[in-house]
């Protein structure tokens, strides 16, 4: 530690003292000392009083990431990461010692009061992504210090890294990935979700490989099937903006009659289809379009497809507050064609992951679908991103996954 302090303006430490663990630059009156890229500075505020300690980011808006509000013990080093890291770890006892489910986020950033690092594991591989300075240049200890915490609950082969992501440029750092610790991987590994087999493609997939974030939404799809088979008939299903076929697999082995997959890549729609071989369903019940979901769904109504249940999982469309009227506009055009799609009766699981959407205008824009598509809507259940993936209080901005399940009137 080269003891650098950092004071801020008049009237800025609010945030800090409810604990928020972000601070922006425009809030800070003096930096003392010279912190390195990623070092740990003290934070005080404008009469010098401290305030809590953070990861330095001087390439980044956000200057600093809080992880500490106790000015003793300094939290720097093996010990107190060491602690830090099982706390989160522990957390998943339950996950890590559920049979039918190997995959799961371990480290949830800041909210698990780490900032900036994400660990996932895939079986008997552990993924991470290192998203900011302060936790890119302790990768080392990270990487041991996990390898040892992670190892008390399964047997770790790997720890493999996924940093190439575009937020890494904010914080001056490359995109970076590949193994990191253990056995060198041999092409895509296998996982049980909720008694489920699944490829995760964790060297090249999206995100970490999978989408561990919507977990319990696709439980929660399993039990809509389930209902359409039990009280009315096997339901067929769209899976719009599909992936590698997660609620496609959940939808056929609850007794869907058909699904239809929606996805720009063909390799996550042959993906999918591996998946379905996976776990023994009926491929030819399975049909893939390649294409962008917002002509695809046109296309449908036009030709006069009709369904029971449809999924809406895009990617994200706002990543910042001035993305948020373009991405509204998204949001309703590809809702609008689900309702038009949608059979009476049938379901609507639609989400956005745009963090910069709040729940409330999400609704609003469904709302607006709704009432442009002309059908008589109505909304059963709310969904969040898993339970793997806290949103700690003290911080909103980790509750980015939304979702509502629709439902269309009978008539
Ligand atoms: N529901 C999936 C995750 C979806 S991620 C799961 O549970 O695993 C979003 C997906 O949308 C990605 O696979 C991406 O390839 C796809 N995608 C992005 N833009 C698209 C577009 N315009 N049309 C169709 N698919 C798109």
């Amino acid at each position: 530690m080269n003891g650098a302090k950092l004071v801020l303006k008049h009237g800025r430490s609010k945030s800090i003292l409810r604990r928020h663990p972000w601070i922006f630059s425009g809030g800070i009156a003096k930096v003392l000392g010279a912190p390195d890229l990623g070092g740990l500075v003290a934070v005080c505020d404008a009469q010098g009083e401290f305030l809590a300690w953070g990861h330095y980011s001087p390439h980044s808006q956000i200057r600093v990431r809080l992880f500490s509000w106790r000015e003793s013990p300094v939290p720097e080093g093996e010990e107190f990461w060491r602690e830090r890291l099982a706390q989160a770890v522990a957390l998943r006892s339950a996950e890590l010692a559920d049979t039918d489910t190997t995959a799961c986020r371990l480290i949830n950033a800041e909210s698990d009061g780490v900032p900036g690092l994400v660990a996932d594991l895939y079986g008997s591989t552990l993924v991470l992504q290192f998203l900011t300075a302060g936790v890119d240049v302790r990768r080392d200890l990270f990487v041991s210090l996990l390898w040892d915490i992670v190892g008390g609950y399964v047997d770790v082969e790997r720890i493999f890294e996924r940093s190439d992501v575009a937020v890494r440029r904010k914080e001056g750092l490359r995109e970076r990935s590949g193994l990191l610790r253990g056995k060198v991987l041999e092409g895509p590994i296998t996982i049980l979700e909720n008694g489920l087999t699944f490829e995760v493609d964790v060297d090249s997939g999206q995100k970490t490989g999978f989408y561990l974030d919507q977990r319990g939404n696709r439980h929660i799809l399993r039990g809509i099937v389930q209902r359409h088979v039990r009280y009315q008939a096997p339901p067929n299903l769209l899976n719009v903006f599909s992936y590698t076929g997660g609620f496609s697999v959940y939808g056929l082995s609850a007794g869907a009659e058909a699904v239809v997959n929606v996805d720009t890549s063909e390799d996550a729609l042959q993906a999918g289809r591996r998946n379905l071989q996976l776990n023994s369903l009926d491929t030819s019940r399975s049909t893939d379009i390649n294409g962008n979901a917002f002509q695809v769904l046109r296309r449908l109504r036009q030709d006069g497809a009709r369904y029971d249940v449809i999924v809406l999982d895009p990617p994200k469309f706002a990543f910042t507050k001035r993305d948020v009227r373009k991405a509204s506009r998204g949001y309703k055009d590809i809702n609008m064609q689900a309702f038009h799609l949608l059979k009476p009766g049938g379901h609507l699981l639609t989400f956005s992951c745009s963090g910069a959407i709040s729940d409330d205008l999400f609704q609003k824009i469904v709302f607006g679908a709704a009432l442009d598509s002309g059908r008589d809507i109505q909304i059963i259940g709310r969904m969040m991103q898993s339970s793997d993936h806290p949103v700690a209080l003290t911080f909103p901005e980790g509750a980015y996954l939304k979702g509502l399940i629709c439902r269309a009137s009978k008539a």
